[in-house]
């Protein structure tokens, strides 16, 4: 049998232990994966677009296990009452082929995207940073700041939304946390100014451009998350130009990230090296960082193996018969009877 997690199962987990524990255990399986990088079949995701979105499919593999993530990015869903990014996702055994874990990926992308944000800001960022600016303040936004919070001691939140709404949101759901303050800002220009590290995090299918050279400070890191397709980037070309920038997978990123902007033979470190000790970070306390996030699909993979542990524990997750059980794998078809004698019949 498939198990099946829902977006309760997930909640239910989170509820069990917390979300501080499971960002930090996501972290950390995350990491494990990108230090163990070449062991994994790779390949940039496939990507459907239209006029207002696009639907991916992020597959990857290593020796035991295999997945796939589907995906969308639709930044007008959010007026008709839908997210702007919605996924599910599958869990195979590489040796025989059988889908193990179908899984709700919409609560645990937000998770992981804030994880992996916070994984290459432990490696990236100037150590003793307390202060992140926050420009978006939707769906992701509450799991960045709680996760920059628990996971790297980020204190203070300086928020900003072209949406006043969003951004009371975001205060109410952060209201309380100890230990954490959140200011609301006027634009994004007064937002990052004086900050450790800025994320970006808005939804807009153009090339806005969110951040501008003036608004940089030395020093700062850049955890660009929103720019992740082809026409929707977030930084002005500028920015980059003058920064340390880090990916994920280059092929993907190229296509993808902020970095679409830049010419072909712009310089980038993979994150993965860095985390493997094969690449520095930071060459300065006054350099500029990027994390030019895209979204790879050995986080998902990392994702579904700790939530699918993390059930089991709780006793959580439906069997399904998504694959149909033979006592003789030759026999497909009497999997129809009896329904189809009688419609032969008929
Ligand atoms: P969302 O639609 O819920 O929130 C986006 C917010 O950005 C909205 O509140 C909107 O008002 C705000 N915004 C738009 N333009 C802005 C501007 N110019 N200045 C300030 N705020 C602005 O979307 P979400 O689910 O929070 O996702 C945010 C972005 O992150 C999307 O672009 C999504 O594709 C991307 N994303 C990336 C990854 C990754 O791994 N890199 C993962 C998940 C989502």
């Amino acid at each position: 049998m498939t198990t099946l997690l829902t977006t309760r199962d997930i909640a239910h987990i989170v509820s069990a232990h917390g979300l501080p524990v499971v960002l930090r255990r996501m972290e950390a399986a995350i990491t494990a994966g990108f230090r163990r990088w070449q062991d994994f079949d790779k390949t940039a995701r496939v990507a459907s677009h239209s006029a207002d979105g696009v639907i991916e499919l992020m597959p990857i593999a290593d020796d035991t296990h295999y997945a796939f993530k589907y995906v969308n990015g639709h930044p007008k869903n959010t007026r008709a009452g839908l997210p702007t990014v919605m996924a599910f996702g599958v869990l195979a055994d590489v040796a025989t082929g059988t889908p193990e874990l179908v899984s709700e990926l919409t609560l645990t992308t937000a998770m992981r995207t804030a994880a992996t944000s916070v994984m290459a800001a432990r490696a990236l960022a100037r150590p003793g940073s307390r202060t992140m600016a926050l420009i978006g303040n939707g769906a992701q936004s509450e799991f960045q700041a709680l996760a920059f919070h628990h996971l790297l001691g980020i204190q203070h939140i300086r928020a900003f939304d072209t949406d006043a709404s969003a951004m009371s949101k975001l205060q109410r759901h952060l209201a309380g946390v100890p230990g954490l303050t959140v200011t609301l800002h006027t634009s994004t220009a007064e937002a990052v100014r004086g900050a450790d590290i800025v994320t970006t995090v808005t939804a807009d299918k153009c090339n806005a451009t969110i951040l501008t050279p003036a608004m940089i400070e030395p020093g700062m890191h850049l955890n660009a998350v929103g720019g992740d397709c082809p026409g929707k980037t977030e930084l002005h070309p500028g920015v980059l130009a003058t920064a340390q920038v880090f990916v994920e997978y280059e092929p993907q990123s190229r296509v993808e990230g902020d970095l679409q902007q830049m010419p072909a033979d712009f310089a980038v470190t993979e994150l993965w090296r860095v985390l493997a000790g094969q690449a520095g970070g930071r060459r300065d306390a006054a350099a500029v960082t990027v994390f030019d996030s895209v979204g790879f699909a050995l986080e998902d993979y990392a994702a579904l193996r700790l939530m699918r542990e993390l059930a089991q524990k709780l006793g959580l997750g439906t069997p399904v018969d998504l694959i149909p059980l033979l006592a003789d794998p030759k026999d497909l078809f009497s999997q129809l009877v009896p329904a189809v004698p009688q419609r032969l019949a008929a």
